[in-house]
């Protein structure tokens, strides 16, 4: 598939070698990714039921959703997922309209499966902890930086770490279910702040749920995309 994103010349970074945007997952008819871990592995940051609704329900509906839209238009089913959101502000009107929120829903959710693990390290390490701490002038200043990203995304969203085009790790967010690929950003990390994510456990607490969040960061797998990616 030759790459026409006017944009996508200029950037610092390559995505060969991640797996997720490589998955069968990713391909049209899109499936469900397993998790890696059980459903009430992430307990008591995530509890059981938010993930089995969250994986199975919410996660499956933006596939069902994706697929049947794709399914009216073969000319996508030969680019994978990725593409086609990498390139989304291309994409014809009628076609953005109804798969920005399935297309990103898919995407962002797994992408979002694979950042969590129950045993997190806590802090990243090696070339992307050096960068991070380079960037935000520290682990906890950054840690400061996301929470704030993540609670004053107003309504549902998603907070990210993402690399710019340029290759500087930036903290920012995105509205619904859009995907920082469709401004050239790559996830780095990045956290569902979708009530749907949070609710049953933490009700309105947004803040705690980031809070707990921080205990479950699948680092080794931040730390392998950005080594990945930047070389
Ligand atoms: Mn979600």
């Amino acid at each position: 598939m030759m790459r026409t994103g006017h944009h996508l010349a200029e950037k610092s970074y390559s995505m060969d070698n991640l797996s997720v945007y490589n998955s069968a997952c990713m391909s049209y008819p899109y499936t469900l990714p397993p998790l890696a871990y059980a459903y009430n592995a992430l307990d008591p940051h995530i509890d059981e039921q938010t993930m089995r609704l969250h994986h199975d329900k919410h996660h499956q509906a933006y596939i069902d959703n994706a697929n049947k839209i794709v399914e009216k238009h073969p000319e996508l089913q030969t680019r994978t997922l990725v593409e086609i959101m990498t390139d989304f502000d291309r994409l014809p009107a009628d076609i953005r309209k109804v798969l920005r929120g399935p297309g990103g829903g898919h995407l962002n959710h797994s992408l979002f499966w694979d950042y969590l693990a129950p045993q997190s390290s806590g802090e990243p390490q090696g070339k992307l902890a050096q960068s991070i701490k380079k960037t935000f002038d520290g682990f906890v200043q950054f840690k400061e930086q996301f929470n704030r990203a993540a609670v004053s995304c107003s309504g549902s969203g998603w907070a990210w770490l993402w690399l710019t085009p340029r290759g500087g790790l930036e903290i920012g967010a995105t509205a619904n279910q859009d995907t920082p690929l469709s401004k050239g950003n790559l996830p780095i990390l990045g956290l569902d702040v979708w009530e749907h994510a949070y609710y049953l456990k933490y009700h309105n607490r947004r803040p705690d749920y980031v809070m707990h969040w921080w205990q479950v960061v699948n680092w080794k797998k931040a730390e392998e995309q950005f080594e990945a990616t930047t070389g």
